[in-house]
């Protein structure tokens, strides 16, 4: 690996003087002060609209925008989500594009196609005062959350990126454990005696994130799920999570709000790609909707300070290459879909053809069972919102919340 470069230095300037260019200092620009950007891990179009589709069919009625906390938002944009190798991204690609501004191949992590290192925008923040959150209901080490704070070649160096946790000094990480605890063999010392060691807390469950939560670096895991797995992830999260992503944001909101520093959130909804991934119908809406719940109590917030508060909701990629309608008929069957998932205790428990059976009889299409390079829709509400409406590449969202946040 080349060393450290000054890329973001670079792009940190051309941001100033493409301001400069239209005769507005950058320091009079409006900043944004609180900010929350979310990513539906897989979060497509369909997959917002079949849920809203979910939430109408609830009330008996057939669709609407506004029945998920962000789809009302003023401003929609459409970014491309293409990889700097591949047409169709994978998350540490994408998720580096979101986090830095640059392209870079699947499954490298926060590192350019020759290697050399990018920055995300995050240090830039923490460095002009903003506290920094970084969430996911998967694994902290996992491709997304890890591309806010990590450099890697190989997405799946699991150890490697938890190891440059306690380097980047951000105030809060919550998710779902660790994937490699003791390294890829097993082997390893145990990864939060080493992040412990080096100034954080890790806690483990809400019990002992209240006993613990006084500490000023701290990382908040699900209670069973230290050594995390991705195996049938969606069928075993339902039994082992115990801190919902709405909890883990709001935890965040309360640790970094009582002094009116600035912060800025990342919370990612981790398990909706994975739900796509299995061509889960009723899973994936779940997902959505844990999503929603934690975009609902941000909204909350921007509400009391609207003239500060940005939210920007968008996905990596779509997951699934889903479809509303399958040739099947005009409508679509939730009530099949719903009662087969409450037949099965809400558990994503259905074998493969049995799934793929009951997508196709509901007129739910799935054409994949990875992800696509459909472009992803992007909401945002409060300051400076307004410059993520219209179609732009996923890398110029990091421009944008560089442009909104830097002085
Ligand atoms: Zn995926």
């Amino acid at each position: 690996m080349k060393s450290r470069l000054t890329i973001f230095c670079i792009l940190a300037a051309l941001c100033f003087s493409v301001a400069g260019c239209n005769g507005t200092k950058q320091a009079d620009q409006e900043k944004a002060k609180y900010v929350f950007f979310f990513i539906g891990d897989g979060m497509g179009q369909a997959q917002a609209t079949a849920t809203e589709s979910y939430l109408a069919y609830k009330e008996g009625e057939l669709g609407g925008i506004g029945r998920l906390s962000f789809t009302g938002f003023p401003y929609l944009g459409m970014a491309t989500t293409y990889s700097a190798n591949r047409n169709i991204t994978c998350s540490s690609a994408s998720g580096t594009a979101l986090a830095t501004g640059f392209k870079t191949n699947n499954s490298v992590l926060g590192l350019d196609p020759d290697g050399e290192k990018l920055r995300s925008y995050t240090y830039m923040m923490k460095e002009e005062g903003y506290r920094i959150g970084i969430m996911s209901n998967v694994p902290v080490n996992h491709a997304t959350p890890a591309s806010f704070y990590a450099n890697a070649e190989d997405r799946a160096d699991y150890y490697e990126i938890s190891l440059q946790i306690p380097d980047t000094g951000f105030d809060y990480f919550a998710g779902d454990g660790f994937l490699d605890f003791n390294g890829k063999d097993g082997d390893l010392e145990d990864i939060d005696k080493i992040i412990e060691r080096a100034g954080y807390t890790v806690s483990y469950g809400m019990k002992e994130y209240e006993a613990e939560k006084d500490s000023s670096k701290i990382i908040l895991c699900q209670e069973r799920n230290r050594k995390a797995s991705s195996h049938d992830y969606v069928v075993e999260q339902t039994e082992t999570e115990d801190i919902s992503l709405e909890e883990m944001v709001s935890i965040a909101i309360d640790r970094f709000s009582a002094d009116g520093k600035p912060f800025f959130i990342m919370a990612e909804g981790g398990t909706i790609d994975w739900a796509g991934h299995d061509n889960r119908t009723m899973a994936m809406v779940e997902k959505v909707l844990e999503l929603n719940a934690a975009v609902k109590r941000a909204y909350e917030f921007y509400l009391a300070h609207p003239d500060e508060t940005l939210i920007v909701v968008t996905a990596d990629h779509e997951t699934g290459g889903l479809t509303l309608g399958c040739d099947n008929g005009s409508n679509l069957d939730w009530e099949k879909i719903e009662s087969a998932w409450e037949k099965n205790g809400r558990k994503d428990v259905m074998g493969e053809k049995e799934n793929a059976d009951l997508n196709r009889s509901a007129n739910f299409g799935w054409s994949s069972h990875g992800h696509t390079g459909i472009p992803v829709p992007v909401y945002a509400v409060g300051v400076g919102a307004e410059k993520f409406a219209g179609c732009y590449d996923n890398t110029d969202i990091a421009r944008k919340f560089i442009e909104l946040t830097s002085k």
